[in-house]
C-alpha cells in the first residue's frame, strides 16, 4: 500500500504565521471561535492536536479547500480521557477558514493545555507490503490477530512510521482499538494516524528556541541521530483517523490508544 510520511518542522523555529499552514498542535488558523470543540463530559474547551489541508494525496478530505481540525480533551482527570468521545473532528470549508491565529478558549480555572507546535513541510511517499485486498483483515481483531507478523507490523513497533498518511492502520500493541459500531470500515477508512512523539527534519538550533518547554530529546530514526517532540500526550500512543468520503460532507472520526 501506498502511503506517506510528514516532514516536520518546529513551529519555534519558524518565522511567525502569517497564513493557513497544516501543522500539529499549537493554535489553529482563523479558525472561528465559536465552533471550538468543548468536552461532553467534563466541558473543557478542547486542545487542538491538528489543523490539515485538504492535499490530496496525502490528506484527500474529499472536498478542494477544506480544512481538518482534530481536538481532544487534554484534561487528565476527565472521566472521558482516551475515550472516543473526547476526540473530536471538525472539518471547515475555505470560506469558513478566517484570518489571524484563534487563542484556545480557557477553562473555568482559567487554563488552558496547548499541544507543541510542529508544522507539516513536506512529504514522502512509501510502499508496504500489504496488499488492497488484506485492508478489511486490518478492521477485524481476529483476522488481525492471524496475520504474519511482517504484515500486521510492516515496520515492527518503530515510531517513525507511525505517523503518516494513508494506507492501513498501523496499530499498537493493543491491536484494533476501533469500535466498529461507531466508526465501520468501510465505510470509513484510514485518513492518517499520528503518534505522540513525531520526529524533526535536519538539525534544530536549540539556542535560538525562546519556548524552553518544548519537550525536544534526541532519538534515532533510520539509523541516524533525529530530534523528535512529545507534541501531544495520547498515553504514549498513537491517534487513528478515519474518513467516510463516501458521506456528504465526508465524516472525520478519531481516537487514540496507547
Ligand atoms: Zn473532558
Amino acid at each position: 500500500m501506498r502511503f506517506y510520511l510528514p516532514k516536520f518542522k518546529l513551529a519555534a523555529s519558524q518565522p511567525p504565521q502569517d497564513r493557513l499552514v497544516s501543522k500539529l498542535g499549537g493554535s489553529p488558523w482563523g479558525f472561528p471561535e465559536s465552533r471550538w470543540s468543548t468536552c461532553s463530559d467534563c466541558g473543557h474547551p478542547m486542545s487542538m492536536v491538528a489543523q490539515l489541508e485538504h492535499a490530496p494525496p496525502m490528506i484527500d478530505i474529499g472536498v478542494s479547500g477544506s480544512v481538518l481540525h482534530l481536538f481532544y480533551c487534554a484534561n487528565l482527570l476527565c472521566m472521558s480521557y482516551g475515550d472516543p468521545s473526547s476526540c473530536e473532528a471538525v472539518i471547515l470549508t475555505c470560506e469558513e477558514i478566517g484570518t489571524g491565529l484563534t487563542e484556545q478558549p480557557l477553562n473555568k480555572d482559567g487554563e488552558r493545555v496547548v499541544n507543541d507546535e510542529i508544522w507539516i513541510s513536506g512529504w514522502d511517499a512509501y510502499d508496504d507490503i500489504v496488499t488492497a485486498e488484506q485492508i478489511p483483515s486490518f478492521y477485524d481483531e481476529q483476522i488481525y490477530t492471524s496475520l504474519p507478523e511482517d504484515t500486521a507490523h510492516p515496520y515492527d513497533f518503530d515510531l517513525a512510521w507511525h505517523t503518516k498518511a494513508g494506507g492501513v492502520p498501523y496499530w499498537t500493541g493493543h491491536g484494533v482499538t476501533l469500535d466498529p459500531a461507531h466508526t465501520p470500515c468501510p465505510s470509513f477508512e484510514l485518513l492518517l494516524q499520528l503518534h505522540e512523539t513525531v520526529y524533526l527534519e535536519g538539525e534544530v538550533a536549540i539556542e535560538e528556541l525562546a519556548d524552553a518547554s518544548i519537550n525536544l530529546y534526541q532519538h534515532e530514526r533510520f539509523g541516524e541521530a533525529s530530534y523528535c517532540v512529545n507534541f501531544a500526550n495520547l498515553g504514549t500512543g498513537t491517534g487513528f483517523v478515519f474518513i467516510n468520503r463516501t458521506a456528504s460532507p465526508p465524516l472525520v472520526r478519531w481516537h487514540w490508544s496507547p
